[in-house]
């Protein structure tokens, strides 16, 4: 099976998304996969490198710094019987990669472009997410233009919707960047500001007080769940640098909750699944209150995914080691493609 990794990639998560190239290419049985990879470089430039056929020891190698020809997206081979996106984030994780790989007609792992994207954008996935009927926290959302022209007027709603403390969001992003928590207006102000640098669109959510609990779902029709897995941030949340540059935050697997809870999260997350029309894996978050209660707060379509993620971990204990989950995962694709014909 010719099977081609996308990876790198314009998003905040470049480096992550090599570290995971990495890992697949350890993981991978190369006498069942003949593997060609294609690096997205910080600006978005496709190079593509000779095939590989052994293990990778620096992730430079995964670069074709000196060698590798730039490729126009559009000329990608449509030989390869696979493409499995490893990017996470704006234009890899969003629907914009699947929807050029739905019109070279090119099988590809993971969710196609309608839960791609939904996933990508907080405000669309909430408005889902009520639809469906889950749980979760109350919100707002404003575009650029709409506070401009009216400041105080948006910082009045959010405070009587909303109130404090608020968590601050762009809409379409992840790995927790341009994400606030206020305390007072001033800070309201202030995220506001940031939030908006990142987005032309925003949300405004209740701040809780949770603990934060995960769930891996592997399937297309037919779903499973993973066991549940606790993220306990040392810090007053779990920001970008609890993500990725610091060692401060726990990954608890098993989580410790009650079975009721474990199975009220399990529903729930099939339910969001079904709702955005996910297809072949998502990490499924959620809050879990002191009281009990069980909010979802987010869907990931494309979640981290080197050997000490939290989703590749949560399978390791569910009894799917990370070379198997790989294959499930191509499987899932290659169904996924065969029920379209
Ligand atoms: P991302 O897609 O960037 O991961 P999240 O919505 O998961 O964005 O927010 C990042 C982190 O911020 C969460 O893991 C959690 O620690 C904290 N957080 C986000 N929203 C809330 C909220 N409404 N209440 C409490 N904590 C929150
Ligand atoms: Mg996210
Ligand atoms: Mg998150």
């Amino acid at each position: 099976m010719k099977l081609c990794l996308l990876y790198g990639g314009k998003s905040a998560e470049h480096e992550v998304s090599l570290q995971t190239a990495k890992a697949v290419i350890h993981a991978l049985d190369m006498n069942k996969f003949d593997i060609f990879p294609i690096f997205i470089t910080k600006e978005g430039k496709w190079i593509q490198g000779p095939q590989i056929t052994e293990t990778i020891q620096d992730i430079k190698q995964l670069q074709f710094s000196n060698g590798g020809n730039e490729l126009m997206p559009q000329s990608l081979n449509a030989d390869y019987d696979m493409v499995f996106p490893l990017l996470h984030g704006p234009n890899g994780e969003d629907g914009t990669v699947q929807g050029l790989l739905e019109i070279l007609n090119i099988p590809y792992v993971g969710n196609g472009v309608l839960a791609s994207s939904a996933g990508m954008d907080k405000v669309v996935m909430k408005n889902i997410f009520a639809q469906a009927g889950l749980e979760q926290v109350e919100y707002v959302s404003f575009i650029r233009s709409t506070w401009d022209a009216d400041r105080e007027a948006a910082y009045k709603l959010v405070e009587e919707k909303i109130g404090y403390p608020s968590f601050v969001k762009p809409a379409n992003l992840g790995s927790s960047v341009g994400i606030s928590k206020c305390d007072n207006r001033d800070e309201l102000e202030a995220a506001f500001e940031d939030a908006f640098r990142y987005d032309r669109k925003i949300i405004i959510e209740e701040g809780v007080i949770a603990r934060e609990v995960e769930v891996g779902v592997l399937g297309n029709d037919e779903l499973a769940c993973s066991v549940a897995g606790e993220i306990v941030p040392k810090k007053e949340f779990y920001d970008y640098e609890a993500k990725y540059a610091d060692d401060t935050t726990e990954l608890m697997i098993p989580a410790d909750i009650p079975e009721k809870s474990y199975d009220e999260i399990r529903k729930m997350a099939f339910m969001a699944y079904k709702a955005l029309d996910c297809s072949g894996l998502a990490r499924m978050d959620f809050f879990v209150t002191s009281d009990g209660r069980v909010l979802i707060n987010e869907v990931n379509t494309m979640p981290g995914f080197t050997p000490a993620s939290m989703f590749p971990l949560l399978w390791k204990n569910t009894g799917v080691p990370y070379p198997e989950l790989i294959e499930r995962l191509v499987d899932l694709g290659r169904q996924r493609y065969e029920e379209k014909q």
